[in-house]
Formats: C-alpha cells, sequence, structure tokens
C-alpha cells in the first residue's frame, strides 16, 4: 500500500532526520511543511500523534494528512538546505533563549554557537551566585 509518506518523500533528499517531541502515543498525522522555495516540495515532514496533532505552531503546516506509516511520532525529516535548517534553528530557540542573533548573511554558525554558549555560561554563574 503506498502511503501520503511515500507519495511526499520518495527520491527526495533529506538533511536531517530528528526528534522535535517525545511522547508516548502512535503517530497519527504527517504535518507537511511549506515548499523550500515557491514551487518546490515541503521543507519538513513532521509525524505527530492526535495528542500534539495542533501543536508546535512553530512549524506551520501547509497540510495535515492522516499517517499510517510507521515512523515515530515528533520526528521530523527535514529536506530544507543546511543553511535554511541552521537559521530555523536560531529563529525557534537559539535567539529566544540566549538573544544572540546571526548576522543575516556569511554567518560561520560555530562563532554563533560560541557566543550562545558564552551568554548561557554568564547565566549559570550568575544565578548560581558567582
Ligand atoms: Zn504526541
Amino acid at each position: 500500500m503506498l502511503t501520503v509518506l511515500h507519495g511526499l518523500a520518495d527520491q527526495r533528499p533529506f538533511t536531517a532526520l530528528r526528534t522535535v517531541l517525545v511522547c508516548p502515543f502512535k503517530a497519527t498525522a504527517l504535518r507537511e511543511g511549506p515548499a523550500v522555495e515557491p514551487g518546490t516540495e515541503a521543507a519538513w515532514l513532521m509525524f505527530l500523534c492526535s495528542e500534539h496533532r495542533g501543536g508546535l505552531p512553530g512549524w506551520p503546516a501547509v497540510e495535515i494528512h492522516a499517517d499510517t506509516s510507521s515512523v515515530p511520532r515528533g520526528r521530523v525529516l527535514d529536506c530544507r538546505p543546511v543553511e535554511q535548517l541552521l537559521q530555523s534553528h536560531a529563529d525557534l530557540w537559539l535567539t529566544p533563549l540566549t538573544g544572540v542573533q546571526p548576522a543575516t548573511s556569511g554567518v560561520a554558525w560555530s562563532d554563533v554557537l560560541g557566543q550562545a554558549d558564552r551568554v548561557l555560561a554568564a547565566r549559570l554563574e550568575r544565578e548560581a551566585g558567582g
């Protein structure tokens, strides 16, 4: 039987497979992200259970499909170019957590992560009374 996943993911290169949510329920929905570029295929595919189907507002869907594949819930198959993937991480959690904003072009991600690490280390030290 051909699943929705096969139709959306067949023959596509993935840049990352990761788990953005951990829960004990079976995946029943496949959230299809926006296109990488206009007229192209979905940037990412996310597998969610019925409890979390509407969660994660930072990952807006262009469509949600019923899913019967065996991909574990909370997993994301990401097709975005690496630069877009890293920028998404910065936008969704790194910048809100640390205040560190990557420059708009020519980002040295190791420098961004180093700055974020220094911000968090200083915060921990302050909180520990140091
Ligand atoms: Zn769930």
